[in-house]
Formats: C-alpha cells, structure tokens, sequence
C-alpha cells in the first residue's frame, strides 16, 4: 500500500512507534526510524525489517530539540529529496496531581509532546508542499479529548494537538497534504506499565471489546490514513480505544 513512499515515524524505537514503522515497511515504504534513548531497541527495528528483505533507516534526534529536528530533516532531504507520510508518534506522560505538578513537568511535556510535533509537521511540511503531496498524522489521545484526573498537563498537550491537526489540515490541504490525528485509548507499551493493576482492571471494565488495545492496533489506522485508502480524509480525529465507555 506504500510502495516506493518515504515515511518518517517519530518515537519509532518503542511501542505504536515501532509497531506503525514495521507495518509500514511490510506495505514497502522506506521507513525511517526516528528514536531519542533507545539505540538498541531502533537498531534491533532496523535489523528485524532488513532481514525480511524491506527498506528502513534510522536517525536519532530529540523531538524537544529544533537542532536536532533540522539535522534530522536536512538529513532526509540529503538522501531522500522526499518524505511522503510523517507520523508525529514520539510522546511523553507523566502524570501527577495539578497542585503537585512543577514547571519542569510541564515544560517537557509540551516539549515534546507539542514543541516536537509542530517544529515536525513545520519541516516536513515545508518539502511536502514543494511536491504537492503528503500525510502527515499525529498522535493524540482519548485523555486529550476526555480529560483525566491526575493528567492536566499531558491532557493539555494532547487537546493541543487536536487543534493544532484541524489547523494545519486546514492551511495545507491546498498543497494536496492531509493531516489527522489518532486519539488512541488504553495501549499495551512502556508508557502504561505504571497504572496500578487495580486502575487498569477498573478502566478494562469500560472497554466494549474487553480488551486493551495493541501497538498494531493504532498501527493499522496510521497504515489507513497513510495510504491511498485515506486520500479524502483530512482535519478528523480518529478515536482507537475499543469503544471506551467514559
Ligand atoms: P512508549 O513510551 O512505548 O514509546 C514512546 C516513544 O517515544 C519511544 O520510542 C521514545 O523513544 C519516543 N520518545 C520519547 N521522547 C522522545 C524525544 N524527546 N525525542 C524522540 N523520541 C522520543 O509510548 P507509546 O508507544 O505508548 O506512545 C506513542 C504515542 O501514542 C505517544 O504520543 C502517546 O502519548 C500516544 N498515546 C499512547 C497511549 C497508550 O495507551 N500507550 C494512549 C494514547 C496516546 P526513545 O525510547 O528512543 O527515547
């Protein structure tokens, strides 16, 4: 479904990240991995999808960082000259109650979180138009359109990027660049290996599927708005999360 595309997954080391690049690389993309601490996870990606006889690439930058952002684009350009899908997946949470929450908490959240996805979408938008094509798909959350005690930063960031989707579809889509968000639910990755066991059995029991939903789960909705299949679909937030009863 992607054949011969360049895509760029941000976060791709871990969790949705890594799930979206290698079914990317499965539909034939050249994907490229983008990670910030895990080296050895991005390295073990990229040898698991060379081995299947697929393309994919990978370059560490810190999403937080517009140095290492342009670094990682100029590089992109360099031996690419194209990027056809960025998929702005690399996010943090971390979670604590509103009094308690001090500024460092907030900065990094917004940081990456937001900060990474607009300076993204800023240059991988800026090539994308040059071609008069593109897709660009960002990572929400239910948490963002919902809301969550003990979550007000990381739910600001997330309800952010649902503006920041509409926005940008808006201004892009007359250069033929679409762009949409995710908002997954509940997600089996390091990123909820804290909740307490007792939490997550409560937040299970809301799920209509019974089940927590799987890194290839959102996979397949980012492989959806990526491909041909998704060509009129811009501006719209899709909901992944079993049908979560709030
Ligand atoms: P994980 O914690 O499993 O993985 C996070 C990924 O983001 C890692 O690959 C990590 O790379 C990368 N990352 C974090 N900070 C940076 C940074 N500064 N620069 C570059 N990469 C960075 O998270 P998930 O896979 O669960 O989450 C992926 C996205 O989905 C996030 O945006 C998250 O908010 C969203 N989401 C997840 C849900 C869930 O239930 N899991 C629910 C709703 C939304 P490295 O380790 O190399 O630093």
């Amino acid at each position: 479904m992607l054949t011969g595309k360049v895509v760029l997954v941000t976060g791709a080391s871990r969790g949705i990240g890594s799930a979206t690049a290698l079914l990317a690389a499965e539909n034939h993309a050249h994907v490229i991995i983008n990670y910030n601490r895990s080296e050895d996870k991005a390295v073990e990606l990229v040898d698991l999808i060379r081995r299947k006889g697929l393309n994919a690439s990978m370059i560490k930058a810190d999403i937080s960082s517009e140095d290492d952002i342009k670094a990682m684009f100029r590089s992109i350009k360099e031996k690419h000259s194209r990027l056809d899908v960025l998929v702005n997946n690399a996010g943090i949470m971390q979670n604590n109650l509103l009094m308690l929450t001090n500024m460092e908490l907030f900065d990094r959240t917004i940081a990456v979180n937001l900060k990474g996805t607009f300076l993204c979408t800023r240059y991988a938008s800026n090539m994308m138009r040059k071609q008069r094509s593109g897709r660009i798909i960002n990572l929400s959350s239910t948490i963002g359109l919902n809301g969550n005690a003990g979550q007000t930063v990381y739910s600001a960031s997330k309800a952010a990027v649902v503006g920041f989707t509409r926005s940008a579809a808006k201004e892009l889509g007359r250069y033929g660049i679409t762009v949409n968000a995710i908002a997954p639910g509940l997600i089996k990755t390091d990123l909820i290996k804290d909740i307490k066991p007792e939490i997550r059995e409560k937040m299970l029991s809301n799920i209509a599927l019974e089940r927590i939903g799987t890194p290839e789960d959102v996979a397949k909705v980012v492989l959806f708005l990526s491909s041909d299949l998704g060509s009129y679909v811009s501006g719209e937030v899709i909901v992944v999360d079993g049908c979560q009863m709030m």
